[in-house]
């Protein structure tokens, strides 16, 4: 079902310079998190983003990735849309909306992944509980994180508890190995069985991505090519951290 990319285990060396590059993609994602409010474009948190990513020397993969190539540091999704929302000079924030942020630093030669979730000024109670729940989701499929749980223990944590919420988990988009590459293997859904897919290993990195639609799981993808959009119109969210197996606990590489 899933292209299936090579896993790479990390050294402790190479964890050590990851989790370098998830401090700077943190540092970003706090600037970009204090810019939210109603008025501000899209592309002024892009600008915002690439700033802080230059003062440190880093660029982000997003910048010139894919067909066509996404043109901005950071992806920027306003309510039903997903992720992968392409920033705009002309799009403004409003009062209410929910807002996902997502960006990537490399350092060193490797790729750091997060995202959040936040609401503008005043926000409903559906989209309240969306984002704690899928902030909490993350936190639950990071609990799996463990030597000698499967993958399929993460996509079953995270499945499991967005959907005792009463909302859906994606089925197309997936939590991803990454390392050199943004994305390597393995690949992790947000749904799934417990006790089947990959071992996990301390070594591994994955990025974790739990994104959460309030009407149904299904999506459709705008006409720029980018932009997914939950089909029904209802409000998503979306949480990321790039996380590293270890001997004991799950170390969360994307943090201050
Ligand atoms: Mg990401
Ligand atoms: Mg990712």
């Amino acid at each position: 079902m899933f292209h299936e990319r090579r896993i790479n285990i990390k050294t402790p060396a190479e964890i050590k310079i990851m989790r370098e590059a998830g401090r700077i993609n943190a540092t970003v994602l706090a600037k970009v998190k204090e810019l939210l409010q109603p008025g501000v474009t899209t592309a002024d948190l892009n600008a915002a983003a690439e700033e802080v990513l230059k003062s440190y020397g880093c660029v982000s993969p997003f910048k010139g990735y894919g067909h066509p190539p996404f043109p901005s540091s950071i992806t920027v999704s306003i309510n039903d849309e997903m992720v992968h929302g392409i920033p705009n000079l002309k799009r403004k924030l409003k009062d209410g909306d929910v807002v996902s942020i997502d960006c990537g630093t490399v350092y060193q030669g490797y790729v750091a992944d997060s995202a959040f979730s936040a609401g503008v000024g005043q926000v409903s109670q559906e989209a309240q509980t969306l984002l704690e729940v899928t902030e909490a989701a993350l936190h639950a499929g990071i609990a799996q994180m463990r030597k000698s749980r499967r993958t399929g223990d993460i996509s079953a944590a995270i499945q499991k508890y967005v959907e005792s919420h009463g909302l859906h988990v994606t089925r197309e988009y997936t939590g991803h190995g990454v390392g050199k590459d943004m994305h390597e293997g393995p690949q992790v859904p947000n749904y799934g069985a417990a006790g089947t897919g990959l071992p996990l290993k301390p070594g591994m990195t994955i990025a974790l991505e739990p994104m959460v639609l309030v009407g149904t799981y299904e999506t459709r993808v705008l006409p720029d090519k980018w932009t997914v959009v939950s089909a029904d119109g209802s409000l998503t969210a979306h949480f990321e951290h790039t996380v590293a197996v270890t001997e004991g606990e799950p170390q969360i590489l994307t943090v201050l």
